[in-house]
């Protein structure tokens, strides 16, 4: 590692430059936020730090953080709800004097705010934890829906964004986002964001923001982080054996976290992919994938490889829906594809994931878009490429997705944000 100016990295703050991992790997690659400045395309996801009982082991998360930072790592990410996180970061950041050689992201805990004061309070409160006067990449957490931005509006947010960006207390503005495509393009147009991050892998090419998502923003210049590249490590713990077979018997040689990262980077409108690391193997392992992937490296071949993969993934799936959405919209707000995909995945991932997607991008929105919703007029069915028997397909699909306890979840949750939201 040196220090100075960087010849990639115009901030003036390197520590790429002359790096080379174990093995001889060239230095990390870097791509440029909307002002410019230089992010490594591996940013550090500072959720997942190894436990000592309740509290975060210090000691090893420094280790970790450390090499990442050597390595060329410029991006942490943390949030107010992680729990312990952001407090481990500013003291580690302190203690080895590097907090104006990287970039911290941090997050408002916009479900937690009903009035101006409580901005102010948790984000006075992070930076106190964070040990900093600034935060360079500053997001609303956690959006799922328009209703809940418009909520913060509704609460002075744009005006305190304001201020906070004119005295320098934030430098970048933007949101975290798991909501369906639609609510996300609003979102992405209603602000002048600096920046976005979305869940995004090869798995959800279609859902959640998408790539449909990603193209928009890039083509507003808003730089997009991307969480969940291996979907919570299901594109690597839990492929099915055909897939894993695929992957075994390409001449890349690439492993299964392999591929999900380099799918990503092979995209020009990725800037960031977030990894949670918690071993400084795995950091090695990553910064060395992240110092040779390069946009259109992937090859036809490869892309074949790839849905080869999602097509075993998908053969256990119990609905053909593809996330086309030429059924939607539906005159009674039914989100079609959302419940499909979440169904789907509880069969493809678990029970468990398929519900906890369903809650977070049908379940939790602000204008209800439940199955049940369904009047049976049929508009849907004559629009499906895949002819699929929507009406019936959505009864089953709410069946599992909501069983009796869920449901009941799920209307409370619904009372207790939206009652809130009115600020009441
Ligand atoms: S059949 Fe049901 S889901 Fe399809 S468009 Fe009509 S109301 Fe919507
Ligand atoms: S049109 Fe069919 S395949 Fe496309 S999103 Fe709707 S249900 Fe799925």
């Amino acid at each position: 590692m040196t220090s100075g100016i960087c010849g990639r990295n115009n901030t003036g703050i390197c520590h790429c430059d002359g790096w080379t991992g174990k093995d001889g790997v060239s230095a990390m690659e870097y791509r440029n936020d909307r002002n410019g400045e230089k992010l490594s395309i591996l940013g550090f996801g500072c959720m997942r730090f190894t436990k000592n009982g309740n509290a975060i082991d210090i000691d090893k998360a420094e280790k970790e953080i450390m090499a990442a930072y050597n390595a060329g790592v410029n991006y942490f990410d943390t949030a107010y709800i992680y729990q312990g996180s952001e407090a481990a970061i500013g003291e580690i950041f302190e203690r080895n004097h590097i907090r104006d050689k990287i970039n911290i992201a941090t997050k408002l805990p916009q479900y937690m705010i009903s009035n101006r004061k409580a901005i102010d309070k948790y984000f006075d409160e992070e930076l106190s934890r964070l040990r900093t006067d600034h935060v360079d990449y500053y997001l609303m957490h956690h959006l799922t829906d328009v209703a809940m931005w418009e909520s913060l509006k509704s609460v002075g947010i744009e005006e305190w964004i304001k201020e906070k960006k004119a005295c320098g207390q934030i430098r970048n503005i933007g949101f975290s986002y798991h909501g369906n495509t639609v609510n996300f393009l609003k979102i992405l147009n209603d602000y002048d964001w600096d920046f976005c991050q979305i869940q995004y892998n090869y798995l959800d090419e279609v859902t959640q923001a998408g790539v449909e998502g990603l193209k928009a923003a890039a083509k507003k210049g808003i730089p997009v982080v991307i969480m969940e590249p291996l979907r919570g490590g299901k594109l690597v713990n839990m492929l099915p054996e055909k897939a894993r077979k695929a992957i075994a018997e390409s001449d890349r040689g690439f492993t299964p976290a392999e591929w999900a990262f380099r799918w990503l980077w092979n995209q020009p409108e990725v800037t960031v992919v977030l990894s949670g690391m918690n071993s400084v193997e795995m950091v090695e392992e990553n910064v060395k994938t992240a110092s040779s992937a390069k946009v259109g490296d992937l090859t036809e071949e490869d892309f074949k490889l790839i849905e080869k993969v999602k097509t075993a993934i998908s053969e256990k799936e119990k609905v053909g829906c593809t996330g086309c959405r030429y059924c939607m919209p539906c005159p009674k707000g039914v989100d079609i594809p959302g419940t499909f995909r979440a169904y789907n995945t509880m069969f493809s991932e678990s029970k468990k994931e398929g519900r906890f997607q369903f809650a977070q991008t049908v379940g939790l929105t602000r204008e209800p878009a439940f199955a049940t919703q369904c009047v049976g007029c049929g508009k849907c069915e004559q629009h499906c490429p895949q002819s699929i028997d929507i009406r019936n397909k959505l009864k089953e699909a709410d069946k599992a997705l909501r069983p009796i306890h869920y449901k009941i979840g799920i209307n409370i949750a619904r009372k207790y944000m939206f009652r809130k939201k009115r600020g009441t």
